[in-house]
């Protein structure tokens, strides 16, 4: 039998619900015998969907999972050797603790000494050994937790998926059980799969973290990796504390945002491009302004963090920066700012401008997003009605209007991005088709608003494969 590098192979998973709603959008993650990775995005990303199509619960659309190499995507989970530890913990209320751990080992019909002996290592694995006739039900939360984890293990899984499990916990408990679920892994050797959507959870415990959003894998790496070379502003900006910026790359090593060149250590992006820009706050040099700055601003606030100060630091031109360091720099104070070549991140912007299909109707008039936009006579004079055109829209040529009636389509903000002087707002309309507006007004996530395009600002042009 051909062997594989990689006990879990998700190829093109794709889940579909009944709604018509896609889950997962061609997923494809390779997994390694004893890693410990993380699955890791927003509420409603497609995490546990994931996790549930690797155990078995859920059956993919299209698609294959394989484990050692051979196809599981229509094999039960009770046929997997596979076990989840679900973040509430689903214990047997009227079990002890032993019961609970040695359920699945009676059903499996295994004989008494074997399962006292599995019951013991297991509890003793997770710290639990004195609990062995204990109710459940008089058990605090993290508690109760381990004897999940050890009624998971007990079976002696390949792998082991945990979905949130110390989401019910408080912070105290979930940071010591994090680093006793590391000590766990070492011990056991065996490949974790891991569900969380707290970033700093992912970062601690990881081999590799799996970044989601919306259905799609936008990053796998290292916890190294995806914190200090995201490769987008999406994975930037969720993964800790971000100052993302839009830049042009002059040319190899040499980038310029906030109206400033600097040196990077980036090579391949071409000359004049437009490209996104992160530095971390921390990755920030503040001193007394002074020749040796990059840029210079003002503090506008400065809040101590525990270990470092944070602080909002405004330039002449108007970009603002968070910036962390261990010393504070109060309100008011003039400073500079300086950023070495490598601390700079610079990314391939996702697009330039919004772009959709449309039809030329009578009347001056193009369809889009399933409304009908007005657009200059002489712009739609020189198409016949009905020819099918691509349509682009600028960022910062979106009016967003508070009073939904305003618009000709109405939507919603559905993610939100700061890049120094502006929101990069992403709205998806109730058809679920999303356009991207640059804007200086604040709005907040979930806000329902009409969106108003003016004639000039709709471009139109022939679709390049009918041209
Ligand atoms: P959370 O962190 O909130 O648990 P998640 O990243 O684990 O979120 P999933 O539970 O995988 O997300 O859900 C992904 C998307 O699929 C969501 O929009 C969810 O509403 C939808 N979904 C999940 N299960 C079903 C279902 N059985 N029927 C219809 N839609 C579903």
């Amino acid at each position: 039998m051909q062997q594989s590098n990689y006990i879990i192979e998700v190829n093109n998973v794709s889940k579909q619900f009944e709604d018509g709603k896609f889950a997962l959008d061609n997923v494809s993650l390779s997994i390694r015998k004893g890693e410990f990775v993380t699955i890791l995005g927003p509420s409603g990303c497609g995490k546990t969907t994931l996790l549930r199509c690797i155990a078995g619960f859920q059956v993919a659309s299209s698609g294959d999972v394989l484990l050692n190499g051979e196809d599981i995507t229509q094999i039960p989970p009770y046929k997997r050797p596979v076990n989840t530890v679900f973040q509430k913990y689903a214990l047997f209320p009227h079990l002890n603790v032993f019961d609970n751990v040695a359920f699945g080992l009676k059903l499996k019909k295994f004989d008494r000494t074997t399962i006292t002996q599995k019951v013991k290592s297991a509890l003793k694995t997770v710290g639990m050994t004195d609990y062995e006739y204990r109710d459940v039900d008089s058990l605090s939360g993290g508690q109760q937790q381990r004897v999940a984890i050890a009624r998971a293990i007990v079976n002696q899984p390949e792998v082991l998926l945990l979905d949130e499990p110390l989401a019910a916990l408080d912070l105290k408990m979930r940071k010591d059980m994090q680093i006793e679920l590391k000590e766990m892994h070492k011990k056991l050797g065996i490949t974790f799969i891991y569900v969380t959507h707290d970033q700093e959870e992912a970062l601690t415990l990881s081999d590799r973290v799996v970044v989601m959003s919306e259905g799609k894998i936008q990053q796998i790496g290292t916890p190294s990796e995806v914190y200090n070379e995201p490769v987008n502003c999406f994975v930037a900006d969720f993964i800790g504390e971000s100052n993302i910026l839009n830049g042009v790359m002059l040319e190899d090593r040499r980038v310029r945002f906030c109206e400033h060149e600097f040196d990077c250590v980036d090579t391949g992006f071409g000359e004049n491009v437009p490209v996104d820009v992160v530095v971390r706050p921390e990755d920030w040099y503040i001193f007394d302004a002074s020749d040796a700055a990059q840029l210079t601003g003002i503090v506008q606030s400065c809040i101590f963090k525990g270990v470092h100060y944070e602080m909002a630091v405004l330039t002449p031109n108007g970009y603002e920066f968070m910036v962390q360091d261990y010393h504070a720099f109060e309100p008011g104070r003039e400073v500079g700012l300086l950023v070495k070549p490598e601390d700079i991140q610079v990314m391939k912007k996702e697009r330039l401008c919004n772009t959709f299909e449309g039809e030329i109707l009578a009347g001056n008039k193009v369809c889009f997003l399933d409304a009908d936009w007005d657009i200059p006579g002489q712009v739609a004079q020189q198409f016949e009605v009905g020819t099918k055109v691509q349509v682009t829209v600028g960022f910062n040529r979106i009016t967003l209007e508070d009073h939904e009636e305003d618009g000709l389509l109405t939507g919603v903000v559905h993610f939100i991005l700061y890049k120094g002087d502006h929101y990069h707002l992403t709205v998806r309309t109730d058809d679920g088709e999303d356009l991207f507006v640059d804007t200086r007004d604040v709005w907040d996530d979930g806000d329902r608003v009409g969106i108003v395009i003016s004639p000039d600002n709709i471009h139109v042009s022939p679709i390049s494969s009918e041209k």
